[in-house]
């Protein structure tokens, strides 16, 4: 066997848990796709009905559609900013006070760019507001 692969540096707790979370949010985007091309297929067509509350039950249904697409794509946005910031390695740092962030908390927000603390106080001078 050669001796290359062993002298590489073992991976830390914290490095292999961002790689779990790195697949795991591959996982979820790709079902976050398959999700929103089915909706984007059930989107009814503006057809033009003859009775007029059938028409506004349906462009409400297309509203919904497209408010619920909007939020995926929103999401989906979200996990390849997250999957970015994994690859260039500045993943599970605080962007406000620039801590690392809690490992419970990356597993339970995968997204989440700030740590508990500041996210807490965020929320509380927003109650403020
Ligand atoms: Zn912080």
């Amino acid at each position: 066997m050669k001796k290359a692969a062993s002298e590489k540096k073992k991976l830390t707790e914290r490095e292999l848990l961002i790689l779990e979370i790195r697949k795991n949010l591959v996982d979820q985007k790709s079902k976050l796709m398959a999700e929103a091309e089915a909706t984007l297929n059930d989107l009814p067509d503006e057809v033009n009905y003859p009775d007029l509350g059938d028409q506004a039950s349906a462009e409400s249904d297309r509203n919904f559609m497209l408010k619920l697409r909007s939020r995926e794509s929103k999401l989906i946005k979200k996990i390849d900013e997250t999957i970015e910031r994994i690859d260039r390695n500045e993943y599970g740092i605080c962007e406000d006070c620039g801590e690392e962030i809690d490992a419970r908390r990356l597993l339970a927000r995968p997204v989440t760019t700030y740590c508990i603390e500041c996210k807490q106080r965020q929320e509380e001078d927003e109650k403020l507001r």
